[in-house]
């Protein structure tokens, strides 16, 4: 009997748990396994709506257990930190409740296929002070952690205008390092939220204070990796909502009070994101296989790892070949992992059939940038015609929302999705436009 452990139930991971649960789990043929170091997912494009209050996690997450009931394959709440390639084991870290107690202990977990699904993290480039005063937007824990700050800026400003109290420099003033599409996302979704909670019961910093976001790029246009009409068209609705975009700008240093560029000038910021680039866990590169600067494990385009046959790799951790595409390897994007998921369980079917398997070949559908409520712009459809169309607004946005809609129909099935949706609508209707607590 084959043993799948598939480490990490994100985009990619977690869908590929539920088709190959649902195709083989229950069966003598094989057994899967889904190790995660959190109790519940949340799809990470929708990070920037939780940080900024848009979304709440409650409605938006999913019990890995319960999923694991209802679709056949086990679950185990572990943080996964070396893999024993000769004695085909993962080794998990152990883990504590808040009180340092231990919850489960560090052990060793047998496999016969290992599928590697840990996704990528933003990548500080080693910037002095990055780490200890920026948040980045990870996980659904950092989201909610810059939320709640963000409120709280609120209040101390607030406050502070009320004991007749100058607010600080930096007091009021955001910074996103990055103008990928989570910057941009991000500094959208923020002009919004900002001016919505101002709204809300912050009168007196609506009418004292000026509400400051600057997103900071190193290269010489914001999303550099979408085509330049895409970035133009983004650019000006970001100025338009007063976000001041800062290009070919390098971020040298971060502190409490903001962050220091190499032209020596100085952005004042209480609250700092970090949203620039990907690098994937270092014990990536330390498990004896082939990877890159970034630790993604280079794979063949099988999806699997150049050097060990039994790894393979799902989502933003892998690179892997793009066959005939505009770039050598395939981008770590939503889509790209929900592809490999599908290739991925429909392979392991096929092998266990004892039939050959065939190489994955990426389809860039294009990509769509969600600015907040009511704009989204993007291309489309470019990996059929070779040609990219642009795309925006109500059409754009509900492209962008189907997105959403087919990882969770993935996830849930057609019923469950639908109902959750109509729940979520009534839902809406009864609580304020953003998170205030
Ligand atoms: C704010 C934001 C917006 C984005 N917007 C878009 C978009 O609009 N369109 C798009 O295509 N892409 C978008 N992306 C990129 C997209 O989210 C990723 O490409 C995609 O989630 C990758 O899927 P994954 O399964 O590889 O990783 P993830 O979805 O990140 O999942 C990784 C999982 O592994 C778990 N894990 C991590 N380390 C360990 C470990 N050591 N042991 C056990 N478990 C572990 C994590 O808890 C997580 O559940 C966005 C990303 C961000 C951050």
């Amino acid at each position: 009997m084959e043993k799948i452990v598939i480490v990490g139930g994100g985009a990619a991971g977690l869908e590929l748990a539920i088709k190959l649960g649902r195709k083989l789990g229950g069966t003598d043929i094989a057994e899967i396994l889904l190790l995660d170091k959190e109790r519940i997912h949340f799809w990470k494009p929708h990070l920037h709506e939780l940080a900024t209050g848009s979304i709440s996690l409650d409605s938006h997450c999913a019990d890995y257990l319960s999923l694991a009931r209802e679709n056949n394959f086990s679950f185990y709440e572990a943080e996964v930190n070396g893999i024993d390639r000769e004695k085909k084991v993962v080794r998990v870290k152990p883990n504590f409740d808040e009180n340092g107690r231990e919850l489960t202990p560090t052990c060793e977990i047998p496999y016969s296929k290992l599928v590697l699904a840990i996704g990528s993290k933003s990548n500080d480039f080693g910037v002095f002070g990055a780490k200890e005063f920026s948040f980045s937007l990870d996980s659904f824990n950092d989201a909610v952690s810059f939320q709640k700050n963000l409120v709280n800026a609120f209040l101390r400003a607030s406050a502070m205008i009320n004991q007749g109290k100058k607010l600080g420099e930096e007091q009021l003033k955001i910074a996103i390092v990055g103008a990928g599409a989570t910057g941009v996302e991000l500094a959208s979704e923020l002009s919004n939220a900002m001016h919505t909670l101002a709204a809300y019961g912050y009168k007196a910093v609506e009418k004292q204070c000026e509400l400051q976001i600057t997103v900071i790029e190193a290269s010489e246009r914001i999303l550099k990796n979408l085509p330049e009409g895409i970035s133009e068209k983004v650019n000006s609705i970001l100025r338009k909502r007063g976000v001041k975009v800062l290009k070919n700008s390098n971020v040298t240093r971060v502190s409490e009070k903001g962050l220091s560029l190499s032209t020596g000038e100085f952005i004042p910021a209480e609250l700092v994101v970090w949203a620039a680039g990907i690098k994937c866990a270092s014990f990536l590169s330390g498990i004896g296989l082939e990877t890159n600067e970034l630790n993604q494990i280079i794979t063949n385009t099988k999806l699997q790892s150049i050097g060990d046959k039994n790894i393979y790799t799902v989502g933003d951790c892998g690179c892997v070949p793009w066959i005939d595409g505009p770039l050598p390897f395939v981008p770590p994007r939503a889509q790209a992992a929900s592809q490999q998921a599908k290739y991925l369980s429909d392979q392991f079917q096929s092998e266990l059939n004892g039939k050959e398997s065939k190489p994955w070949r990426y389809i860039d559908f294009g990509s769509l940038v969600s600015l907040g409520r009511y704009s989204t712009v993007g291309s489309l459809m470019a990996g059929f015609s070779n040609k990219a169309f642009f795309l925006e607004g109500v059409f754009a946005k509900f492209m962008y929302v189907m997105l959403y809609k087919m990882h969770e129909y993935s996830v849930r099935g057609f019923f469950k999705t639908l109902l959750l949706n109509i729940s979520r609508g009534f839902f809406s209707q009864t609580k304020s436009r953003i998170k205030l607590h």
